[in-house]
């Protein structure tokens, strides 16, 4: 199977902003008979959530996209917890955006983020991310406080709280839509009819998923409206995720495919960046020139290697 991995190299870009904590962006690409690909788990992902992400770039490599019913898709803007002051210069780099998801951690700290986004953007649409953050209390505070403070501005909280029991709590009592991200990813495999008990928009990602088949299913057991996000992949990742967000029969909002903007480059020219509030759909190849500048170490190289043996070899692709 390592044989089915051609011109496999591992790639490492500066993030020009603390997302995730991480400052550089390390990723594998390869291709296949179908096209280049992306095997980019986080660094502290272990072998069996890293084999759903193998599963996709396989995928990816070596089969055609599915039908796409749409060429571009809207993007929103994705906003880090960066101090107010640098908003206008993130913000700028989603062009035409007029949603703009912020990553909180509560009311009192990050409401100038909100108000910052919205200074630059009055008619914005403002998504907040709480990754799971806050116990059911404290949800009901914070996003008490934020409808209380901002109004209608929210289009949806994503993921106020971990467990699926406060979710449908919080979902009861605030005048703010929810969506379920973690509470996907993390529980892939499960029964989701009763999702919309505590939910009213499912997150989705093509790696996480396992790729565009995998994905596409998902989000047809969930039955909710679906927003398909990424995870700081490159152009060569962001275009598998377009290319699923193009097959979808209903696509009710903008989608979080425009983090390569939060790079120091892409290793696709052009890159697969937001222009007019969109990013078209197509099959990338990364640029050589840019591949040389951005390759990781040898040993890097090796690390993920045998990131991507230890996952085969250990049966994890079932
Ligand atoms: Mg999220």
């Amino acid at each position: 199977m390592l044989t089915q991995l051609h011109d496999f190299t591992v790639v490492s870009i500066p993030t020009t902003t603390n997302f995730r904590g991480i400052n550089y962006r390390e990723a594998a690409l390869f291709r296949g008979e179908a096209g280049w690909s992306e095997f980019s788990p986080f660094l502290e992902y272990g072998a069996e959530e890293s084999a759903t992400w193998l599963k996709a770039a396989f995928e990816a490599a070596h089969q055609p996209w599915p039908e796409l019913k749409r060429s571009a898709i809207p993007i929103n803007a994705t906003l880090p917890r960066v101090s107010p002051d640098r908003v206008s210069e993130i913000l700028k780099f989603f062009p035409g955006c007029t949603t703009i998801k912020i990553k909180v951690d509560s009311f009192e700290a990050d409401r100038e983020l909100v108000v910052a986004a919205l200074a630059y953007n009055p008619e914005a649409k403002i998504r907040i991310d709480v990754n799971g953050g806050w116990s059911r209390e404290a949800a009901l505070v914070n996003l008490s406080a934020f409808h209380n403070y901002f109004g209608e501005v929210f289009e949806y909280v994503e993921q106020p709280c971990d467990s699926l029991v406060d979710l449908a709590d919080v979902k009861k009592r605030i005048p703010i839509k929810i969506a379920a991200d973690e509470a996907i990813r993390k529980n892939l495999g499960s029964n989701f009819s009763a999702l919309s008990e505590i939910a009213d928009v499912a997150i989705v990602k093509w790696a996480p998923s396992g790729g565009i088949t995998a994905a596409r299913k998902l989000i047809s057991e969930i039955g909710l409206p679906a927003v398909i996000s990424s995870a700081l992949d490159t152009g060569i990742g962001i275009s598998h995720g377009l290319a699923l967000a193009a097959s979808l029969d209903q696509l009710d909002f903008a989608c979080g495919l425009g983090t390569v903007a939060l790079l120091e480059s892409d290793i696709c020219d052009p890159a697969v960046i937001v222009r007019n509030g969109a990013i078209d759909v197509a099959r990338m190849v990364p640029t050589p020139a840019l591949l040389a500048k951005y390759r990781a170490a040898d040993d890097r190289q090796e690390w993920w290697k045998n990131r991507v043996a230890k996952i085969i070899d250990g049966g994890w692709l079932g």
